[in-house]
């Protein structure tokens, strides 16, 4: 199923996406809730996903499937070419940032270049975002812990970036994290690891990988995190950035005002954001 949440001009509701329509749905009051509670409420939402009534999507303004997730983690170096672009060593260890929360933005909404320091990047990576809540989940374990996965940009600001050991104040600036178009739920998606992933700006080709080269891949991810803390149903995880990165460029291409980056997920649907500076 895919699961998304949209305006449709009088107000925000989640509704289920089948071809070129989206049907609402009346089980929950927002996604975390029908995250919680999806395990009693699926098959009730399932039976009323067909049918012709609802909206057209053309119709519908998609919003962040998930507006305000619990927490949202990021993995670094995660496939070679990215490593290998960065001039980094493939590390011993999973590379973890976080992105603030306030940094959501929804599927098609304008992303902000930052007003103190324009250096912005784009990253297209496979978000999965969590189901059933749980600590200390083994890798074999989990893929019952994955509610479903959608297409993210972990939009970067460089210099901010790396100005400091720590990445999270240059990747958790407001918009730097759109998100969608909707969620795919995990069973749809199958196997998370065979999946194609690919980011254009303005149309140009500039990352296009296979989440196969992931290196640590998104169970040992999920073990990992979970090791630390409690996951929650909603919490996201960007599994990292293929090689391609503007900042990679030579010479460097940072992104600039009026530049549009679309980023696509095989069988997850794209996002696409136009870049504005910040008002
Ligand atoms: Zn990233």
């Amino acid at each position: 199923m895919k699961i998304a949440r949209f305006d449709d001009g009088s107000g925000q509701s989640l509704g289920i996406v089948a071809g070129d329509r989206i049907r609402p749905i009346a089980q929950a009051s927002d996604m975390i809730d029908l995250i919680s509670r999806w395990e009693a409420i699926k098959v009730d939402i399932q039976a009323g996903a067909s049918g012709t009534d609802g909206f057209a999507l053309s119709d519908v303004r998609l919003l962040a499937p998930v507006p305000r997730p619990g927490k949202i983690f990021a993995i670094g170096l995660n496939y070679a070419d990215h490593i290998a672009e960065s001039k980094m060593e493939t590390p011993k260890h999973q590379v973890w940032f976080t992105k603030a929360v306030t940094s959501i933005a929804g599927p098609f909404d304008p992303v902000q270049i930052p007003s103190v320091s324009p250096f912005v990047d784009y990253e297209v990576e496979l978000v999965a975002v969590i189901g059933k809540g749980g600590r200390h989940i083994s890798a074999a374990d989990a893929a019952d812990h994955i509610f479903g996965y959608c297409v993210g940009n972990d939009v970067t600001e460089r210099v901010w970036q790396h100005r400091t050991a720590q990445w999270s104040l240059g990747k958790s600036f407001d918009t730097h994290a759109p998100i969608g178009p909707w969620i795919t739920t995990a069973d749809e998606v199958g196997d998370p690891h065979a999946l194609g992933i690919r980011c254009f700006v303005n149309g140009e080709s500039r990352q296009d990988s296979n989440t196969r080269h992931l290196v640590f891949d998104v169970f040992a991810q999920v073990e990992q995190l979970s090791q630390a803390m409690t996951l929650e149903p909603g919490d996201l995880i960007f599994t990292g950035t293929p090689g391609g990165i503007g900042a990679a460029m030579e010479p460097r291409r940072f992104l600039k005002a009026g530049d549009v980056v679309r980023c696509e997920v095989e069988g997850l649907g794209h996002i696409e954001n136009p870049f504005v500076l910040e008002a």
